[in-house]
């Protein structure tokens, strides 16, 4: 089976480069805003939207009027509206909320398509014959580690980990004052491996990240506690200062600059706890959370997105289906509420952390409880019997 992966490399463009990246990010920004509003008015007069190709079709016809799009390739340029339609999916099967103007912040990065250079049959036009002859797209690989980009030139990339399958796109991306290129490739997944463990259930914690069917915990590690805290308290004395003040600046730098480290900490954190998981269960159960019921709960949702539990799951999912395991999710079902020692309901609030059955004496943590009862589901759902 195939599937895809991605690869993070940083990299290290001049000041020309950065500048010409930067105006490339604003083009597209505008783009995709122009394309929203374009979507917007449209539908207001037709009662229909206006689908990519027409939107695709218009840039095109663009490009004569406003020669500023000519400056950059174009297939980072066409991949806007991909973004777009994908606004739009999202929205229309409940997973985002209707797209919304773009600012300067919130566009971030370019997507090639297309990478490397691949072989292509052309026809001579005047002799009729045909040739086979190679194509280099907008993106592909240079020598010495350099990553090669039309109208940008070479570019150093830090490659620190070999990549393994086939590059199908590259996406260049801004963070802070940092650059990475992002390269989303396919390979054919390792289907024998041996897992220690036939499955598991787990269950998002409140005061743990995670917890697992067998009582084990994933907690969130000390130190991206500790930088969150730096983060915060940075946040309080930046709300203090005057506005646009030059200490102001330094102080917003910082703050930046602590978000990134926050984001990466959390990256690095979830990568080796899913790819640890993902080694030793062949099945991994999880509850298929409906984010959007628990926004309901400011406080809930606020411990789900802060704890990333989205994100790792999206992580794991891919890592089981590389190992040739599987992340199955589970409809909730009053998994928290029964208990999983003998199927008696025993309902509880939120704040009740414990789940004491009254008609068979289990007590067991609340989310341990729920862990097992997900476990259950999935392996009633696949008709296995329990690891013991
Ligand atoms: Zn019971």
């Amino acid at each position: 089976m195939l599937v895809r992966m991605n690869y993070k490399y940083e990299m290290f463009p001049n000041k020309d480069q950065m500048e010409t990246m930067n105006c490339w990010l604003s083009i597209c920004r505008q783009q995709y805003n122009s394309a929203l509003l374009d979507k917007q008015r449209f539908y207001q007069k037709n009662k229909t939207g206006l689908s990519r190709h027409e939107l695709q079709k218009q840039q095109t016809k663009d490009k004569q009027t406003f020669p500023l799009l000519k400056t950059m390739p174009s297939q980072p340029l066409q991949e806007v509206f991909f973004r777009l339609e994908e606004a739009y999916k999202n929205f229309f099967e409940g997973r985002a909320r209707y797209p919304k103007i773009k600012k300067h912040k919130d566009y971030q990065s370019l997507t090639f398509t297309q990478f490397g250079v691949e072989k292509r049959k052309v026809k001579n036009k005047k002799t009729g014959k045909v040739n086979v002859r190679d194509v280099r797209y907008a993106a592909s690989l240079g020598e010495n580690n350099h990553l090669l980009i039309s109208k940008l030139g070479s570019i150093y990339v830090n490659f620190h980990r070999s990549i393994e399958g086939k590059v199908k796109q590259v996406t260049i991306k801004r963070q802070g004052h940092r650059w990475f290129a992002i390269f989303s490739v396919e390979r054919h997944v390792n289907e024998t491996v041996d897992f220690p463990v036939q499955s598991t259930g787990v269950d998002v914690g409140i005061h743990k990240f995670a917890v697992l069917s067998d009582g084990s915990n994933v907690e969130n590690p000390r130190f991206l506690l500790k930088t969150e805290k730096k983060l915060k308290r940075a946040q309080k004395k930046l709300s203090r200062m005057k506005q646009g003040s030059n200490n102001w600046k330094k102080q917003r730098l910082k703050v930046q600059q602590l978000h990134i480290k926050v984001a990466n900490q959390r990256r690095d954190f979830l990568h080796k706890r899913s790819y640890h998981l993902s080694k030793t269960y062949k099945f991994v159960f999880v509850e298929d959370l409906k984010i959007r019921n628990m926004v309901k709960n400011r406080h809930l949702a606020k411990s789900i997105y802060d704890a990333g539990w989205g994100a790792f799951c999206r992580k794991l999912e891919y890592k089981c289906k590389n190992n040739g395991g599987e992340l199955v999710r589970i409809k909730p079902h009053y998994t928290s509420q029964d208990c999983s020692s003998c199927g008696k309901r025993v309902k509880k609030a939120l704040s009740v952390r414990t789940h004491v059955c009254k008609s068979c004496g289990t007590v067991l943590d609340r989310d341990h409880n729920a862990a097992i009862n997900i476990e259950k589901v999935g392996l009633d759902l696949y008709g296995l019997s329990p690891t013991l």
